[in-house]
């Protein structure tokens, strides 16, 4: 296809063919609140990365942030809206990257009800990340039938894209490992692949799915300022983008080592030093840390947490001032929402297609329309 071309909606072209003729990725985030360094270092660093090199979408999973907060619509509506703020705050770039809204997208839907027949209740259930979910966030055994099913909608919202690579934090590889079954499963049961086929063989072999990989990258877990849990919007750990130099110095502050003195020696593995790696890039300055800390060298938790603090700050100080440019102006917000849900919808109605075909569904083509 033409680099720029615009797909057709009704003829399934070859599964590797992509708007831009460029590799497709597809992550994004669930609107439970604003976005976190945490999803700096463990995602969105390599979105912004990979802008130039591959053809981007973002998904915004509004529909899945009703999992968990079903009566309270109106703030997952302005989350959604504070989200889109952070990303181009963090440097994406909505002319290159579609960021989409996945409530405006009935392909996902579509196949998500599809999937679900594929993968035996049981194997989602048993996915870690969800169980650790239901403990860390209480849930208990009262959490809505949706919650589960959005395990198996997060495998549609990635493989209606047939995306090569989904960059994502470590607590998602079981949600891609459960994507890749998926991919598999549909593949063998509806385009005649081979259960011997090896993973990169199943679209050349006539597979509508590629079977994409996760990709981690070298901080695939930020510890959140408890000192314990991965940083995480719903935990009250965390460290956002919007935070003044106070509150970063605060929050840092209350990040527990058990050290109690500036000459015993520390443990350079625990969650203090896993921020100085990550934030002070002076690699000499870490390597000095490191020292000065593992010898007991006179040097105290608190210094440290300022240093941090300081490089946490440079760092965020020019994305909080691209982030104040877009506060207040939702119109504009909507629009990179709108253009960046027609992108998306022109993919997945292609994927859609090709999946109802496989599987015997295509009895009719079809054509979506925004007013
Ligand atoms: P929630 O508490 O609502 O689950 P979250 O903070 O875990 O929110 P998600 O929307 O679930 O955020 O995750 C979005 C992306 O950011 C995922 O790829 C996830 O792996 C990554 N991510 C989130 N938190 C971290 C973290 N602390 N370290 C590295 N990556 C993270
Ligand atoms: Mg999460």
């Amino acid at each position: 296809m033409h680099p720029n071309a615009e797909p057709s909606s009704n003829v399934p072209p070859s599964p590797d063919t992509t708007v831009t003729g460029k590799p497709r990725i597809l992550t994004g985030d669930t609107p439970t609140g604003q976005l976190h360094l945490g999803h700096y270092v463990g995602s969105v660093k390599r979105r912004v990365e990979l802008q130039d090199s591959h053809e981007c979408y973002f998904i915004i999973a509004n529909m899945h942030a009703f999992t968990t907060r079903v009566d309270q619509p109106a703030e997952i509506r302005r989350d959604c809206l504070e989200i889109v703020r952070d990303y181009l705050a963090m440097g994406i770039d909505p002319k290159r990257s579609a960021i989409f809204l996945q409530s405006e997208i009935p392909a996902i839907a579509e196949l998500t009800f599809l999937f679900a027949m594929l993968l035996p209740f049981n194997r989602v259930m048993r996915n870690p990340t969800l169980k650790d979910e239901i403990k860390v966030k209480n849930l208990g055994d009262n959490y809505s039938f949706g919650f589960p099913l959005y395990a198996v909608g997060q495998t549609a919202d990635i493989l209606a894209f047939r995306p090569v690579q989904v960059p994502v934090g470590e607590d998602q590889v079981p949600h891609i490992e459960l994507t890749r079954e998926v991919a598999r499963k549909f593949n063998q049961l509806y385009c005649g692949v081979s259960d011997q086929a090896e993973d990169k063989d199943h679209d050349r072999l006539g597979g509508v799915f590629p079977v994409p990989e996760a990709f981690v990258g070298k901080v695939g877990r930020l510890i959140g300022t408890d000192g314990v849990n991965k940083m995480s919007k719903s935990l009250h750990n965390a460290i956002f983008i919007t935070d003044t130099f106070k509150q970063i110095k605060k929050k840092l502050g209350q990040l527990y080592t058990g050290r109690q003195s500036m000459t015993e020696p520390g443990d350079i593995n625990n969650a203090l030093f896993q921020y100085v790696r990550t934030f002070i890039t002076d690699a000499d300055r870490v390597a000095e840390l490191e020292r000065a800390y593992a010898a007991g060298d006179n040097i105290g938790d608190g210094h440290i947490k300022v240093e941090v603090a300081e490089a946490i700050d440079r760092m965020l100080e020019p994305m909080r001032e691209r982030r104040r440019e877009y506060e207040g102006d939702d119109e504009t917000i909507i629009d990179i929402l709108r253009d960046g849900s027609a992108r998306a919808n022109a993919v997945t109605e292609q994927t859609l297609a090709m999946a109802k075909e496989a599987a015997s569904l295509g009895f009719f083509d079809r054509e979506l329309r925004y007013r």
